[in-house]
């Protein structure tokens, strides 16, 4: 069993008297894992008290020997996972406020949601079957000038925490308009996010033009650094056939500057390629790295048109890329060469892009989807294995995105991002293999409770952040209205 707890009954009696004024101030949908809470035993009276233990038939690590342990917990502690370690062991050594309990159930760490538009949830179904072009520039980009605004943003965001939450999703990283009220609803939801403030050169819901998009990126980025550990402000140039070259290389200063991130579309689409080679002369990865735009920590989502020597600046780069198999397919971007990426150490994580490409948040689906592409692709069964693609939604997601030092994995020391997967359903018997299990069968509707930072978002599917009654109504008359104003615009 691995510990780094150090007692702290000195101040023990203080911590749990702030605990106390805390959860009494807090309303229920606040409250952390206290329900159900044994009283300390004989046999372990002795035992330090701890926040939370999570317990399960199996304890998937994903660390960095893939290490999974039989009838085994985490125990969690302020925000951390302060030991893993077999069931009794930990049992033995401490007693918690919080239990989640273990049979049948699979502990890991939460997945890694690397490129969504969150909000688009509100556009799920609203225009399918198009080429990216067709349906970006005559669909999708009109219908959120007219609608989106702050308050679509809210709910969409809203609506799209509470699906990532139900499928195990801790992070993600969004891109999309008013990346403000993104965050607030990311701070009240208790997810981990990194919330990028679009960059894109035409009139937006939320912005004129570039310059007026980076302008307010900056009071975005100056206004939530810092705030909220869970909360990264970033940059999201939106593509480069959005941005010209020197739009591109301004908005990598303001990052630098900043000293975050940027996340951007990259060599998504044949027509990407053809735009660069004609504007430019070279395709998008080799524009990027002329113009210095890859000289800071970057996110690329798509990436499925990379030229040999593109794959090899990738790696050396050290760019996350963002896998998202189900919109290259609905979209018919391309199949990305993930294998040869991963082959040439390139950090590949996994997403689902928003859900007016997908049409959900599901990432257990991008994992089995990614896994099958590459295998069809290359017409070889080996590649992409269950246990590479989990690690994709994972630790190599975390990597991928530059959080691997906090969270992808269970490991003491790490952010307490955890999961539980429930194998009640009939579609687990008979289980095998776990990893297995969990890439080739598992489904949103498996995951039974989801905590981030140590604070429990879903038990056995009660949602403990969001109200979802009225987020599901505030959806539904949103709907309603888009769809009567579509329908009145194409009479
Ligand atoms: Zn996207």
């Amino acid at each position: 069993m691995t510990n780094r707890h150090e007692p702290k009954n000195g101040f023990r009696p203080v911590v749990l008297t702030f605990l106390l004024v805390v959860l009494t101030a807090c309303s229920p949908a606040e409250v952390p894992a206290t329900t159900d809470a044994p009283a300390p035993s004989a046999a372990n009276e002795d035992a330090d008290t701890i926040d939370l233990i999570i317990s399960g038939d199996y304890v998937v690590t994903m660390d960095a020997n893939s290490s999974v342990i039989r009838d085994g917990a985490v125990a969690v502690d302020d925000g951390l996972i302060i030991a893993i370690g077999s069931a009794d062991e930990i049992n033995a050594q401490y007693t918690a406020n919080g239990n989640l309990e273990g049979d049948n159930r699979i502990v890991m760490p939460g997945l890694i949601n690397g490129h969504s538009h969150a909000a688009m949830t509100l556009l799920r179904g609203v225009a399918d079957d198009l080429a990216l072009m067709d349906w970006l520039n005559n669909y999708i980009f009109p219908a959120e000038v007219e609608f989106v605004d702050p308050e679509f943003v809210r709910i969409g965001t809203e609506l799209a925490c509470w699906e990532m939450i139900r499928g195990g999703t801790t992070t993600f990283v969004d891109m999309y308009y008013y990346p403000d009220v993104i965050a607030q609803v990311v701070e009240q939801c208790g997810m981990r996010a990194f919330v990028s403030a679009t960059v894109i050169d035409q009139r937006s819901p939320d912005a004129e033009s570039a310059a007026d998009s980076l302008a307010k990126g900056k009071v975005f980025i100056d206004n939530w650094k810092g705030r909220n550990s869970r909360i990264t402000p970033i940059y999201g140039p939106h593509a480069d056939y959005t941005l010209n070259a020197e739009q591109l290389a301004a908005t990598r200063a303001a990052a630098n500057e900043a000293g975050v991130p940027v996340s951007i579309h990259m060599s998504e689409s044949p027509f990407e390629l053809q735009y660069s080679k004609q504007t430019y002369g070279m395709t998008t990865i080799d524009l990027m790295e002329s113009i210095g735009f890859l000289d800071g920590p970057t996110i690329g989502a798509h990436v499925v048109w990379p030229t040999a020597e593109e794959i090899r600046i990738l790696a050396d780069r050290k760019v996350g890329v963002i896998h998202n198999p189900t919109s290259n397919m609905k979209i018919a971007s391309g199949i990305s060469p993930v294998t040869d990426m991963l082959n040439a150490g390139v950090r590949v994580g996994l997403g689902t892009d928003g859900a007016a490409s997908n049409n959900d948040l599901d990432m257990w689906e991008e994992m089995r989807l990614a896994s099958f592409l590459q295998k069809v692709d290359k017409m070889d069964p080996e590649v992409l294995s269950a246990s590479t693609v989990l690690k994709m939604a994972t630790s190599g997601g975390a990597e991928a995105i530059g959080i691997r030092d906090k969270v992808g994995a269970l490991e003491v020391g790490m952010r307490a991002d955890v999961i539980q997967v429930s194998f009640d359903d009939v579609h687990f018997v008979p289980t095998y293999d776990v990893i297995s299990h969990l890439v080739y069968v598992a489904d949103e509707q498996d995951v039974a409770s989801v905590t981030v930072d140590g604070r429990l978002l879903m038990r056995d599917g009660e949602f403990l952040t969001i109200d979802t009654d009225r987020v599901r109504r505030e959806a539904t008359e949103l709907a309603a209205r888009i769809q009567t104003a579509l329908a009145e615009r194409n009479r």
